[in-house]
């Protein structure tokens, strides 16, 4: 075995120092921060100690009150003292100065990184009261309905004591129930569901019918995570439109008869295919009257699509078929997500091919960036285990600062380096072997791997190989929590996904830290080192011993993608496969830093292409505003059609009148609106195929989207305008509906996940391309 062992510094230490020393770019110096828990317990020491311990939580709150807008050190010290006590009696924890330190840094603006297990939660309820305190609303962003849950509930007496109301917003909050929430102090609320709101109360007609968030200050939990993992990750609202079931059942008929090697071609990895020309001969033969390569590229997209849904996604592993429909299984988490659909399209090949009867097209009718979720808020200050290697991107992205914080007791974690092996095979038999013996010697270990059904496959291989061990397979964040948080129990081995249970802090278990502590152990490396630093975190907290290791091959994903022609190691192998030298684990290395190069690569990009219908929907936004206010709207048409408008004054009350015009007017907006966005994924699209001479597809698309918005809100009147006039008018009401108003049907909220927007769905765009020469 290779005895390759240093002690950990990822989080703490030397290499922060010398970072921050040569000047890494985002990096903040903290010491203000310091100096103000200084001074916050010299203030603690010199009597007013003694003063607290007279004073019970009421009054400890009063104290608070008294407080100013904690703008200058020696107030923001007094609150530090006041809210270490106010938490040590409500909610029995007693912030450490580390934690006074990370809160102080956080109330100056600077997000920062604290290691797992480190009590974040409780830092950020702190920021939370001190923000309230001066005046803020607050909404802590956190990844989850039960994290959220959890959190609330956890730091609601500490908050309640310090003056501020506290609320949680979930999926599950209805509707009614929103408005309430979201006025108090501090919102408790998963990313996503403060998306949702947002996205929801941008589509109302009535300005009471509006949750009303307002985006003030927010502290973001996983703020990495959030910020750049999930960024280009658009959060949608959707409405029904016209389902084709025929059409798409019979595009199914028609793939499965194709023949795999002769009219298509699937990729080694099984993760994308093509027609072969023998294939496309077919499709032209079967829908003649096409031009498969203009119009009738619709035909082949679908045709695509469908061969994509029967041949590469598999029941059970990619989708579960419950109640007649069909659910998607998030691959990186493993469970079945209820926020999740396939992109337009694939969700209706699947049905297709399961025989289903098809729910409704989609049709996208606002969709939101998490990234423009976050910098739509007046402050945002994150914190994350893993923040100083995004540093620099944080402040080219977000203008964010951040800092870092040591944790209270030193990490004593061993991060061994990585065991290489010359095949997968031999990789994962090794291994097994490795986890056999620790689970021997009662040590817990947690294994990640890089999806659901790798971790099926290496729990596979340790049951044959008598290893007893536990699959992550939960159904909801509260089971798997449930699951990760016995991680660390003497001998137990869960087998899980890198995300899985996020946020759950994992105790050692009596006897556990005398059998070494909780040891992590990776199988391949992520595509980046933050995502390899995240899982060693889950070892190792708050000074307990651990250990972590990552087993990889020169067969590796990240190797045979980014890294093509990796040289075999030849005579270095011992016995078992073990590659022994470093020349070779440094092209792991190697390979991660172009994949992660190559995802800051698309995050910038995905920023760029979002930027102006990101400004051009503000615009929008602001005149719906303006369009829901009394007569507004009814104005408008008064404009254009003086003398209807008149005609119809006589047979409805001036209420109805103006309410009819706000519908008009605005659910053809929304229809403009909706349209304007497919067309800027079409563009989008679209510009990638076309011979562009010399210009910047970002050039062309940006023109074509900004030439095309002046005419949306004309657009939209013409059409209420139309709408005014076809209408008639029954039982005292103008009957938009007849006249053909545009009303999506049902409306919900999903979030493409980076799963099937940025590789599958991106990669059914890649191979389109070949056919459409
Ligand atoms: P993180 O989000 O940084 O991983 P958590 O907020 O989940 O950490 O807290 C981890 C654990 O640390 C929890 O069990 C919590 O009760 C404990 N903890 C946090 N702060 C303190 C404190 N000041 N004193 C004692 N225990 C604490
Ligand atoms: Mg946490």
């Amino acid at each position: 075995m290779a005895g390759l062992k240093k002690k950990s510094d990822g989080a703490s230490g030397a290499s922060r120092f010398a970072a921050w020393l040569r000047g890494t770019p985002g990096m903040e110096n903290i010491k203000p921060a310091r100096q103000v828990v200084e001074q916050a317990n010299r203030l603690a020491a010199v009597g007013l100690a003694e003063d607290l311990a007279g004073l019970d939580v009421a009054e400890l709150g009063a104290a608070l009150d008294e407080l100013g807008e904690l703008t200058d050190p020696p107030e923001l010290a007094r609150f530090l003292v006041l809210i270490r006590e106010i938490a040590d009696r409500t909610i029995g924890l007693r912030p450490f100065d580390v934690q006074l330190r990370a809160a102080a840094a956080m109330l100056d603006g600077i997000s920062v990184e604290v290691a797992t297990g480190e009590g974040k939660t409780l830092i950020g309820a702190v920021v939370a009261a001190g923000w309230v305190l001066q005046g803020r609303q607050v909404h802590v962003l956190s990844a989850n309905d039960y994290l959220a849950e959890r959190d609330a509930a956890w730091m609601g007496p500490l908050l309640a004591a310090a003056g501020a109301s506290v609320a949680t917003v979930t999926s599950a909050t209805p509707q009614a129930d929103r408005v309430a929430a979201y006025r108090a102090d501090v919102v408790y609320v998963p990313v996503t569901e403060a998306g949702f709101d947002v996205l929801r109360d941008r589509v109302r007609s009535r300005p009471e019918e509006m949750v009303g968030i307002s985006q003030d200050a927010t502290v973001l939990d996983e703020a990495d995570a959030v910020l750049l993992d999930e960024a280009k990750t658009p959060l949608v609202l959707a409405g029904e439109a016209g389902a084709t079931p025929e059409l798409d059942l019979s595009v199914a008929d028609f793939v499965a008869d194709l023949v795999e090697g002769v009219d298509f071609e699937v990729d080694d990895d099984r993760r994308t295919l093509h027609l072969t020309d023998t294939g496309i001969n077919r499709v032209e033969d079967w829908a003649p009257e096409a031009d498969l390569f203009s119009d009738g590229a619709d035909v082949l997209t679908r045709v695509n699509v469908a061969l994509y849904a029967r041949t590469l996604l598999v029941r059970d592993v990619d989708y579960v078929l419950a109640d007649g429909a069909v659910s998607l299984v998030s691959s990186s988490r493993g469970r079945i997500d209820a926020l999740q659909r396939w992109p337009e399209g694939l969700q209706q090949a699947v049905e297709a091919k399961e025989r289903l009867a098809g729910s409704a097209g989609v049709q996208v009718l606002d969709q939101l960036l998490v990234r423009d979720l976050v910098t739509g808020y007046r402050t945002v200050v994150g914190m994350s285990g893993t923040l100083v290697s995004a540093a620099e991107e944080l402040m080219e992205l977000y203008e964010i600062r951040s800092g870092s914080i040591e944790p209270n007791v030193p990490n004593i974690r061993t991060d061994e380096e990585d065991r290489l092996y010359e095949t997968g095979a031999e990789r994962d038999a090794a291994a097994v072997a490795f986890i056999g013996d620790l689970h021997e010697a009662g040590q817990p270990v947690l294994v990640a791997t890089q999806s659901v059904a790798e971790s099926e496959r290496f729990h596979r291989l340790l049951t044959e190989a008598a290893v007893p061990a536990v699959l992550l397979n939960a159904k909801n964040d509260r089971e798997e929590a449930d699951i990760i948080a016995r991680a660390g129990e003497p001998g137990r081995i869960t087998v899980s996904t890198q995300m899985a249970g996020r946020g759950t802090d994992i105790k050692l278990a009596d006897g556990a830290a005398e059998a070494g502590g909780l040891c992590v152990v990776g199988i391949e490396r992520f595509p980046n080192p933050r995502l390899d630093n995240q899982l060693r975190g889950r070892a190792g907290r708050q000074g307990d011993p651990g250990h972590s290791v990552f087993f990889t091959s020169l067969e590796d994903a990240l190797l045979r993608e980014f890294l093509p022609g990796t040289p075999e190691a030849r005579d270095v192998l011992e016995a078992d496969g073990l590659v022994l030298d470093r020349k070779h684990a440094r092209f792991i290395d190697q390979a991660q830093r172009i994949s992660d190069g190559q995802q800051r690569e698309q995050r910038s990009l995905a920023r760029r292409y979002a930027h102006l219908p990101a400004q051009q929907r503000v615009e929008i936004v602001k005149v719906r505003g303006e369009l829901m206010i009394g007569d507004r709207a009814l104005e408008r048409l008064k404009q254009k059609i003086p003398d209807r408008i008149d005609e119809l004054a006589e047979q409805v009350s001036a209420e109805e009148l103006e309410s009819a015009a706000r519908t008009a007017v605005l659910s053809s907006l929304d229809e403009r609106w909706s349209a304007h966005l497919a067309y800027a994924l079409e563009i989008r699209e679209g510009i990638h195929l076309q011979a562009l001479g010399k210009q910047e597809p970002l050039t062309v698309y940006n023109r074509m989207l900004h030439e095309a918005f002046p005419d949306l809100l004309q657009e939209a009147l013409a059409t209420a305008v139309e709408l005014f006039e076809d209408a008639e008018v029954v039982d005292g009401r103008l009957d938009l509906d007849s006249a053909g108003l545009y009303r999506p049907g049902a409306t919900w909220t999903y979030m493409v996940t980076d799963d099937h927007f940025g590789s599958e769905w991106s990669r059914i765009g890649r191979l389109l391309r070949p056919a459409r020469r």
